[in-house]
């Protein structure tokens, strides 16, 4: 549902050198028309990347603070993000979730009111770890994680979200279209008996976990699948595009 979306986490890579290359690399590509495309650089690149890229692929950030800024010492807030023209952020990453400690209720709920009110958009990211999906706990952690997020969001027209099962993640592990379609239909439901079916029927969700060229185009055929977020793979412009253009 809806128009297919790809997103870039660059996730904490990167060099003014490097990033000059990958830019350039996303400016010469070719991508089809029917597709959302956002890439999300480390915050200290944001403004460079923001500055070169060409305006048909948004801009994000990995993370926000959680409310207005001011004394919160090496924190980035939201309007600080607008004011730099920056327009999306990731949220609820599991790397935050898990590496960081970032918790449900806390910050991750609370992050995605105060960014969509201060008018980003959000890419709202669940999934399970190995030990729950093996203990068959994978919609139990998913639709508790999409709660968080439901009880601080009154509007959905600018959130996405991202299913990203941590096995998955870096691992070279991808979920096959089945897993993957599996959870995004459950999700579906969930939203339609817990929030509007109107919601339901129109939010993407889109896939994450070691999405590359090769392998993008079984997961965007499968129907709940509306796009990507990707991690190492959108560090190279050419197979990001691939996967930007996989859309069906
Ligand atoms: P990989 O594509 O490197 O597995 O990372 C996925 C991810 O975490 C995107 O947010």
């Amino acid at each position: 549902s809806g128009k297919f979306f790809v997103g870039g986490n660059w996730k904490c890579n990167g060099t003014k050198e490097s990033i000059t290359k990958l830019v350039s690399d996303l400016n010469a590509a070719t991508l089809e028309s029917d597709v959302d495309v956002v890439v999300a650089p480390p915050f200290i690149y944001i403004d460079q990347v923001k500055s070169s890229l060409t305006d048909r692929i948004e801009v994000s950030a990995q993370n926000t603070w959680i409310g207005k800024g001011g004394a919160f010492t090496g924190e980035i807030s939201a309007e600080q993000l607008v004011d730099i023209g920056c327009q999306w952020v990731i949220l609820g990453h599991s790397e935050r979730r898990h590496v960081i400690g970032e918790d449900d209720q806390v910050f991750i709920g609370k992050k995605a009111a105060y960014a969509l009110s201060q008018n980003l958009k959000v890419m709202a990211c669940i999934g399970e770890l190995l030990e729950e999906r093996e203990a068959g706990k994978t919609f139990d952690v998913c639709f508790k994680q999409m709660k968080a997020f439901a009880d601080n969001i009154t509007d959905w027209k600018n959130v996405v979200i991202a299913y990203e099962p941590v096995w998955a993640i870096g691992t070279g592990k991808v979920a096959s279209p089945e897993q993957a379609q599996e959870v995004h239909a459950a999700v579906r439901d969930w939203l339609k008996t817990n929030v509007s079916a109107d919601v339901a029927s129109t939010v993407r969700i889109i896939y994450g976990g070691s999405v590359n060229a090769a392998n993008c185009a079984e997961l965007a055929k499968k129907e709940d699948i509306d796009g990507f977020l990707v991690g190492g793979a959108s560090l190279k412009g050419p197979d990001f595009a691939t996967i930007c253009n996989s859309v069906t």
